[in-house]
């Protein structure tokens, strides 16, 4: 069944770029895409255009990093899907970790950018992940449940429609920027869990081509076995994807 979904390496820039180093970047990995592996950067939001030019029609995705569940209005701050779609872009992250910790998002507020996103054509890449305290506390599944299911809830009905293009991204928040990544052992369990959940609720076709990515500290060193696992399809990389070369040893990777 691996076969059947195409790797996807997706680099998550943060808050990190400028012009300059954002086009050394790009120009410094693109000759690593080729047709095997998909590949997508998530970059601020002030270098949409220059990043969507310097990608036109080379093969490599492009996206925010977060997008508003509201169409427009009264909210001061905020980007709409409409909006993103005029940088040409087709995927975005939504309920980074990062987002749920510091901005306060709830996993219903994260499913309801999801809903947004595919309404609008666009791929939500949905980060889900515990904390190590829930880990010790023997809470992984319970979290990963609270935060995907209303995310499954939201976005059932474009199963229906044949518009759910949606991926996961599985980033346990103590492996996150730490240098310390879950084991492949460790991430192949949640990554089936998952799958295993997508299949109760949304059926045995959906589980099956729905890509899950791993994130947390991934590098060229690490990249290879964790990709090599049955449930794992990819990676989302932080730190990693600020260097051409690490980004390409990756993708590399994932071949
Ligand atoms: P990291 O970040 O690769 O720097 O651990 C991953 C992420 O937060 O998406």
């Amino acid at each position: 069944e691996k076969q059947t979904r195409k790797k996807l390496v997706a680099g998550n820039w943060k808050m990190n770029g400028s012009f300059d180093s954002n086009e050394a970047l790009i120009l410094g990995f693109l000759p690593e895409v080729d047709d095997l592996v998909d590949v997508s950067v998530f970059c601020p939001f002030p270098y949409l255009a220059q990043v969507a030019k310097l990608l036109q029609e080379q093969g490599v995705a492009h996206g925010a990093q977060d997008v508003s569940s509201k169409a427009s209005g009264a909210y001061t701050g905020e980007v709409s899907v409409d909006m993103l779609k005029e940088f040409e872009v087709t995927q975005v992250l939504v309920g980074h970790s990062e987002r749920r910790q510091y901005h306060a998002e709830t996993s219903v507020a994260v499913a309801e950018k999801a809903v947004a996103a595919l309404a609008a054509g666009i791929t939500p890449i949905v980060c889900v992940g515990e904390t190590l305290a829930e880990r010790e506390a023997g809470q992984v599944e319970a979290v990963i449940a609270s935060q995907l299911d209303p995310v499954v809830e939201h976005c059932a009905k474009f199963v229906e429609n044949g518009a759910w293009n949606l991926v996961i991204a599985y980033e346990p928040v103590w492996a996150i920027g730490t240098g310390v990544t879950a084991s492949p052992d460790q991430a192949q369990e949640v990554h089936a869990m998952i799958r295993n959940r997508l299949q109760a609720m949304l059926g045995t076709e959906v589980a099956q081509s729905t890509r899950i990515l791993y994130g947390g500290s991934v590098k060229p060193g690490n990249a290879s076995e964790i990709f090599s696992k049955v449930d794992i399809d990819g990676g989302l990389i932080g730190g990693a994807a600020l260097s051409s070369d690490d980004f390409s040893g990756i993708i590399r990777a994932a071949r």
